[in-house]
């Protein structure tokens, strides 16, 4: 038996060092469009592997009778599995955000409930080796970590659900001395795990615990309601970021090297996510976290104001022509391509242009659409070609030489009062320069609409912008038959 335990334990280490590695790769390929089904597989594997491994080994060392662990395993797998393909099947790229916020609670419910249950099982005791006291005393301090990270991250994932679904209003609660607030929170539970760390026994220990768990789960809601909806991307990818170091802390308390490495990862990457989404909307990240974002709008309603003269409209028929007769064309999707499915039309009609000879290639701005790398998700989807795809930084210096934009449902990504306007709301936010080149057509619904920011956007008053207003989708399948009309003639 205990043979059969040393070679089960070896085989676990190998296990995690292998699953470890292959979620290294998993980053490291999802970093890029070309590789990141790649990453998908490796994570996968990763974590089947990770899995098998905890099964096996749990099996072999239960007090509980095989049978029982098998049945419990395998209904929470079945569980966890159905709601998981359910899901994936069923989510529209648009409810992305949200979902991914839902996931971050599990992870903070999961943080919670391992440390209470680890906590149980090894509670705080008077030990007569000091090596043993200062052990159970670090213990007892992941545990506190574990359920105060946890629980913000629950409370604050739900938040950020409600209010990207549209089930509560995503506009920023503002208690007077709101960050005050927060630090009292902070400082008493940092008060409550020394208090916690120092008990001995369950029902001593339950008391400050079961008070940081309150504390924690109100500091989550508090600072989540306080941040206005505009900034929930950014807060989601934070959570992201808190569900991981959630983990890495149960990684902790269980003695689990693969969930301290798995939860760094998490960790680590959500906050740079969270560095990039702040540098491509020119926010500072402590602004975000503190709140209130959003809640005076009057340089929005200034600008609005502020008279930009008339727009000219044009037709499918004159757009066609115009692609027709160019030598270069840059695609710039947004928000709009992604509401509209907009991307396999856009895909025809790249292949059709390609096949004139004309060159064609994709802009993409870190922040389009509602999360980063959004518009590469639904190009990919639609199979559009990856050289073609490029980075707003690997073109924006270039539209001077292009014939033609096709600006495709984006606005605030395009808009030239970032720069040429000091008090917009985005001013400063790094923006493709569109406006460069020789003509820029604007697919858009109506002139009535903001974008995200809510500001208008001078661009669409342009002498060398022309607005094909209407339905993305609809506006671009009339192109193509255009095209299609014109190679039949
Ligand atoms: P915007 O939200 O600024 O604009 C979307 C445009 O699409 C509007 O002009 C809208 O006009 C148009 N549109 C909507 N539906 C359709 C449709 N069916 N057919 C045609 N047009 C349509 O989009 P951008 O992608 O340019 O900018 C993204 C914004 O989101 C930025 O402000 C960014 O800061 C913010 N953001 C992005 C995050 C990210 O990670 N990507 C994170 C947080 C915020 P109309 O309604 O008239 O059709």
């Amino acid at each position: 038996m205990q043979t059969l335990l040393d070679t089960l334990t070896r085989f676990e280490t190998l296990a995690y060092i292998a699953a470890a590695l292959l979620f290294i790769l998993a980053l490291a390929n999802l970093s890029k469009q070309k590789t990141a089904l790649n990453g998908n597989r490796f994570g996968m594997v990763g974590m089947g592997l990770a899995l098998v491994a905890v099964i096996v080994v749990a099996l072999a060392q239960s007090a509980a009778p095989v049978w029982l662990t098998v049945v419990l395993m395998v209904a929470a797998l079945a569980i966890g599995a159905a709601f998981g393909i359910w899901k994936a099947k069923n989510v529209q790229m648009t409810e992305m955000p949200q979902l991914v916020a839902m996931l971050h609670s599990f992870v903070g419910a999961a943080a919670v409930l391992v440390g209470f249950n680890s906590f149980i099982n090894q509670p705080g005791a008077d030990f007569a080796d000091p090596l043993a006291a200062s052990e159970n005393a670090f213990h007892m301090g992941e545990v506190g970590l574990a359920v105060f990270i946890g629980a913000v991250t629950l409370t604050g994932s739900i938040v950020a659900y409600l209010k990207l679904a549209g089930k509560i209003s995503g506009k920023p609660l503002a208690l007077p001395g709101r960050n005050w607030l927060n630090l009292i929170m902070i400082v008493a539970i940092v008060a409550l795990i020394a208090w916690f760390v120092n008990t001995r026994g369950v029902d001593a220990g339950m008391v400050p615990l079961a008070i940081i768990t309150v504390i924690s789960l109100v500091l989550g809601l508090h600072l989540v309601m306080a941040i206005g909806g505009g900034d929930m991307p950014v807060v989601v990818s934070m959570l992201n970021s808190y569900s991981g170091w959630a983990a890495a802390m149960a990684g902790f308390t269980l003695g689990n090297d693969l969930l301290i490495i798995t939860g760094s990862l998490v960790g680590s990457s959500g906050a740079y996510l969270s560095y990039i989404m702040c540098q491509g909307m020119n926010r500072s990240f402590v602004s975000v976290i503190l709140g209130g974002f959003g809640e005076g709008a009057t340089p929005a309603a200034e600008s609005e104001a502020k008279d930009y003269g008339t727009h000219t409209e044009t037709t499918p028929v004159e757009v066609t022509r115009l692609l027709l007769e160019s030598k270069s064309v840059v695609i710039t999707p947004g928000y709009g391509m992604a509401v509209a499915q907009a991307q396999y039309p856009v895909a025809t009609l790249t292949n059709m242009l390609l096949e004139r000879g004309i060159d064609v290639k994709f802009a993409i701005h870190p922040v389009a659409g509602r999360m980063p790398g959004h518009m590469n998700v639904l190009l990919a989807e639609a199979r559009v070609p990856y050289d073609s795809v490029f980075e707003m930084d690997e073109v924006n210096d270039d539209f001077g030489d292009v014939d033609t934009v096709l600006v495709i449902g984006a606005n605030d990504t395009v808009n030239p009062a970032a720069e040429t306007e000091p008090n917009s709301p985005i001013a400063g936010m790094p923006v493709l320069r569109v406006w460069e080149a020789g003509t820029v057509v604007v697919f858009k619904r109506s002139m009535g609409n903001a974008g995200y920011a809510g500001v208008q956007n001078p661009l669409f008053f342009n002498d060398n912008t022309l607005m094909l207003l209407g339905d993305a989708k609809a506006s671009v399948d009339a192109i193509v038959g255009e095209l299609n009309r014109t190679a039949g003639a």
